[in-house]
């Protein structure tokens, strides 16, 4: 993964693995002026006027080479639904009313951007290239918090991008900015849950005791779909693992946890549209 600043002023996170348009905003580059969403806030119900996140996000689209109007970001709810879109979605959420609420979003369409929203939790963009069975391509986008991450959300849009056509061994991933072990404090009721979805062995591995408070774990959420998607198939070489965390540098990210929910939100942007040169100039 590599940290990018583009000459709009604009500061993402792309990952080289996948070929095509892909990147993961921080906080920088963009016009918000409120304390908690300065600057380059992407959520429309964080406290900013419309036209500034709609600024925000042509910032963005200049930076990595997208059009604003052919994003797709629509409520998310926690859930592991994972809608198929194609260019009649386009703008959903942002430029037109949003359809239905989802976790996730998989195409097969060159011409539309998938996007999720998160400011600690984790997202995922994954990438299946064309093969030879006549699959020409397709990108997915999750939100992957501790209820989607329990719920193996990552899985099924695998199992999804395998039925449209994709080869398991090719699908890349990569596991963008999310809050770390270092700051995930979770309660009892977090560990149960999760130990009941995901099983013992994986929850024991990235859900340890805190070191001296009771009752209290540290959650990996990157590793466990990490993990999860290695156990799926997919190659450890094609995993792209970003593990900064977004608690820890406030200066660079909204965090939810940080911030005690005051905060702006983050995008994080897939398309099967070709990428072009990332040091590409703008304006
Ligand atoms: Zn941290």
């Amino acid at each position: 993964m590599r940290r990018i600043t583009a000459s709009n002023g604009v500061v993402y996170y792309r990952s080289e693995m996948i070929p095509c348009m892909n990147g993961f905003s921080t906080r920088i580059g963009g016009v918000s002026q409120l304390t908690h969403t300065a600057s380059l806030n992407l959520g429309m119900e964080r406290g900013d006027p419309k036209e500034t996140v709609f600024e925000n996000l042509s910032r963005f689209g200049k930076a990595l080479g997208f059009d604003a109007q052919d994003v797709i970001s629509v409520s998310q709810i926690h859930s592991t639904s994972i809608r198929f879109v194609t260019l009649d979605h386009k703008g959903e959420g942002f430029f037109r009313p949003q359809g239905q609420s989802c976790d996730g979003y998989v195409t097969n369409q060159q011409g539309i951007v998938l996007g999720v929203r998160t400011a600690d939790c984790v997202p995922i963009l994954l990438y299946a290239p064309s093969n030879k069975t006549g699959f020409s391509g397709a990108v997915a986008a999750v939100h992957a918090g501790w209820r989607g991450t329990a719920g193996k959300i990552v899985c099924k849009a695998v199992d999804y991008l395998c039925e449209l056509g994709a080869d398991l061994n090719t699908i890349c991933a990569a596991i963008g900015p999310a809050i770390g072990r270092c700051c995930y404090e979770v309660r009892k009721d977090f560990y149960d849950a999760f130990q009941s979805s995901v099983g013992s062995e994986l929850t024991e591995k990235y859900v340890l005791p805190h070191s001296n408070k009771d009752n209290i774990w540290m959650a990996d959420l990157q590793g466990v779909n990490e993990e999860l998607l290695l156990r799926y198939g997919i190659k450890k070489d094609r995993i792209d693992l970003c593990q900064i965390c977004t608690c820890c540098h406030p200066e660079e990210f909204y965090s939810h946890r940080h911030s005690h929910g005051m905060r702006g939100t983050m995008l994080s942007v897939i398309s099967l549209s070709p990428s072009f040169h990332p040091f590409h100039l703008w304006e």
